[in-house]
């Protein structure tokens, strides 16, 4: 697909983080199901995999604050309740729950997609403002300073927990573009999901653009397959 047009006047890009730029390793599926092994509970990873998935999705919301609004302690209490919605079998959740939030901190459980370092790098000789824009929350830093590829960008991040909202929610962008310095139709949002990397942006008045790193969404998105694919349209674009 050609991508060229979505370049037209754009200076910054806001990059989402969780399969965009890291993903876990092992699986998030593998780390839950090892943490209930730890307890005696055998469970099936597919199974794990499949209730994280429902879990994961289904609490963007924190009705006592307001839609999509967040701070460190509501991260900490949503993990609680999905590794509890997820491995629901355990005698002792809590001590899942602090592994689990424990695991997810430390930059040796996740790693960098091999394009990203490459395409950081051409991105900023091409002159454009990058940042990192995230859902994930204050651990966020201790992963990307832990990771050699993303460990420049620390200084770099914009995180939900830190701005006040959880993306979809414009304010988020309105932060991510005050932190590049640069006005919303000036910075293109690039992400693994629809909602909050893609039509979120478009919303808040950014561009969008779909990382489809599985090419298996059909999508009437603007999209790429990898980040190649986007600094090849930058470079095509000159
Ligand atoms: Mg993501």
């Amino acid at each position: 697909m050609n991508v060229r047009p979505l370049w037209a006047g754009i200076d910054g890009i806001v990059f989402d983080a969780v399969g965009t730029l890291i993903q876990p390793e092992p699986s998030v599926a593998s780390a839950y199901t090892a943490a209930a092994s730890r307890q005696g509970i055998e469970l099936d990873r597919d199974e794990v995999r499949a209730r994280f998935r429902v879990h994961f999705q289904s609490d963007g919301v924190d009705a006592g604050q307001g839609t999509f609004s967040t701070d460190e302690a509501t991260e900490r209490r949503r993990w609680r309740q999905i590794v509890a919605g997820v491995l629901p079998e355990l005698p002792d959740p809590e001590r899942a729950f602090e592994e689990l939030w424990d695991h997810f901190s430390d930059p040796s459980s996740w790693r960098c997609f091999p394009d990203v370092a490459p395409a950081l790098q051409v991105l900023r000789q091409e002159g454009v403002s990058l940042c990192v824009g995230s859902n994930f929350d204050g651990r966020l830093r201790g992963v990307v300073r832990g990771l050699p590829e993303l460990a420049p960008w620390v200084d770099s991040l914009v995180i939900s927990s830190e701005v006040g909202y959880r993306k979809p929610h414009p304010e988020f962008f309105r932060a991510a573009c005050d932190h590049l310095g640069l006005p919303p139709g000036r910075v293109m949002c690039v992400g693994d999901d629809v909602e909050n990397d893609v039509r979120g942006a478009m919303r808040a008045g950014l561009s969008g653009l779909l990382l489809d790193r599985e090419t298996c969404r059909p999508s009437d998105l603007p999209h790429v397959a990898n980040l190649a694919a986007l600094v090849q349209s930058r470079l095509n674009g000159h």
